[in-house]
């Protein structure tokens, strides 16, 4: 593979992906001759982009083992070279930042806008902010030890973005990986390894074999030292099984339902446009999207009213067109699931607002009114861009409904009062609560779930205390225990 060109021209970066053929895994510092290959689409358009390897247990133990080779050596790197390692990587992805835009909208079918100002800039980031805890771990980690091979599995709803949450603490921290990138999205995952093998990363620090859930499950049963996985609660959950009593380390990424809880005092026009950042974000495949809108009852009538003007002027259109709001589902699979639980929710009750069934992968934007708790519209991920919205006549319901849920992931709360504001959010079961906004991420701010939401979290120190292991005895010189 080389790099594609500097252009947000699609048909460019089309015709480059064509030239290059089928692609191979990146193993040891250097791109595989391709064996058993499947198609990537544009979800847009239904065409192949490319042809991409699908990972076998001696692809996944070949990575496994490069891995493990090149482990010791990178771990007694000194974190100021890690830190130069994830520093040029950054500056490299951000060269190629429109590139990897186009390659990431094609493949994912995202608008351009988002992939161009949220994803690949939050990617950049990411690593520049691992740059600097690499190069102060030791201090700050005092006796900690990197934990070795790390196994990552990651999703296809921001494919480069999920990547630099798990590849840049677990570099900065002294492990090697092996990433497996959703069968879906695997094009800028292998693109970024050409930008390693670029700034010099040593041959086998960082390793990625794509393929199909048959690949991360040959991940999970490797020799690692770890796996971090990220995707949906029934794979969290069986990968948790099989790795009972292994001794692996494990942290889960998983689903969520999360309540957007809009108070009678709340800025209705502000708490609008948070729900066009939360649910009609990225086609509402977020899994902290603020799927569950509770409104105060005092307000429902003029929020809705508010809401639904809004949602009207949404555009939905080809993921490369620069005014495109909504662009494709990521493939029809994932259509047909989202439009399932919309017929059971409307079998069940609900009432159906927009939401219409576009040609080819496209889903309008929408909400299901009138929905009872118990409806299978309130309680499943619909991972689409179809909110529902009830009422709720006291804090106290406020806190019920948004708590009635098996999930934990994030919620958002709309209100004028910090008092108010505050004390919900610290009465909502939740790894992330974000008041008067939505969906706003920084490298520096851990992020996580409870309850079927995982454990772990990606991002700030408990991210990278997450890649380490605590020391074993305490450090010389230290008195005893109280
Ligand atoms: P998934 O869990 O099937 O896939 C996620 C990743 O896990 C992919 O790389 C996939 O190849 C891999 N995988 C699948 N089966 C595996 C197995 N048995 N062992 C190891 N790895 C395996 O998720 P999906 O089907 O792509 O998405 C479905 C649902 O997942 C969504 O509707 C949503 O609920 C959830 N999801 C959550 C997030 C998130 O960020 N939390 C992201 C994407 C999807």
């Amino acid at each position: 593979m080389e790099y594609g060109p500097a252009t947000e021209d699609a048909s460019a970066v089309r015709e480059w992906l064509a030239r290059q053929g089928s692609l191979g895994h990146f193993i040891d510092g250097k791109f595989t001759k391709p064996a058993k290959t499947f198609a990537t689409r544009d979800p847009a358009t239904g065409q192949d982009l490319a042809q991409v390897s699908q990972g076998s247990e001696e692809d996944i133990a070949r990575a496994v083992r490069a891995a493990r080779r090149a482990a010791p050596g990178w771990a007694a790197t000194s974190g100021h070279d890690r830190a130069r390692f994830l520093y040029a990587i950054a500056r490299t992805v951000q060269k190629r930042e429109r590139f990897l835009a186009v390659l990431e909208t094609l493949d994912n079918g995202k608008p351009i806008r988002e992939s161009r100002d949220i994803d690949i800039p939050l990617v950049v980031r990411h690593f520049y902010h691992h740059a600097g805890w690499a190069e102060i771990a030791t201090t700050e980690f005092p006796g900690h030890a990197p934990l070795g091979v790390c196994g990552q599995i990651i999703p296809w709803n921001f494919p480069l973005l999920m990547l630099a949450w798990k590849v840049a603490p677990a570099l900065a921290a002294g492990n090697t990986v092996v990433l497996k990138p959703a069968e879906y999205t695997p094009l800028t995952a292998l693109a970024f390894a050409e930008i390693c093998a670029e700034v010099g990363l040593p041959p086998g620090v960082l390793n990625i074999v794509t393929g199909d859930g048959a690949t991360g499950a040959a991940l999970v049963q490797a020799p690692v030292d770890k796996i971090a996985f990220t995707g949906s609660t029934e794979v969290g959950r069986g990968i948790a099984r099989a790795l009972a009593g292994t001794g692996k380390r494990l942290t889960l990424e998983l689903g969520g339902k999360s309540p957007f809880v809009v108070m009678a005092d709340a800025d209705l026009d502000a708490a609008v446009e948070g729900v066009v950042d939360s649910i009609w974000f990225n086609q509402g495949q977020v899994c902290c999207a603020g799927s569950r809108i509770l409104v105060a009852e005092a307000i429902a009538e003029r929020f809705e009213t508010l809401l639904r003007r809004r949602m009207e002027k949404l555009r939905v259109g080809p993921p490369l067109d620069k005014s495109t709001d909504i662009g494709a589902i990521v493939d029809p699979v994932q259509k047909q699931r989202i439009l399932e639980i919309l017929t059971e929710a409307q079998a069940a009750g609900a009432e159906l607002v927009g939401g219409q069934e576009g040609s080819g992968c496209f889903i309008a934007p929408g909400y299901l009114r009138r929905i009872a708790p118990a409806n299978p519209g309130m309680r499943k991920e619909i991972f689409g861009p179809i909110a529902t919205l009830s009422t709720f006549r006291t804090p106290d319901e406020a806190i019920e409904l948004a708590n009635n849920t098996a999930y934990g992931l994030a919620a958002s709360v709309w209100s004028e009062s910090a008092t108010v504001a505050t004390d919900l959010a610290a009465r909502i079961r939740a790894g992330v609560v974000w008041i008067n906004c939505a969906n706003l991420f920084d490298a520096a701010a851990p992020f996580g779930g409870v309850r079927d939401s995982g454990y772990g979290r990606e991002g700030g120190r408990e991210g990278m205390l997450d890649y380490l292991a605590v020391p074993q005895s305490r450090p010389a010189g230290k008195g005893a225990a109280p």
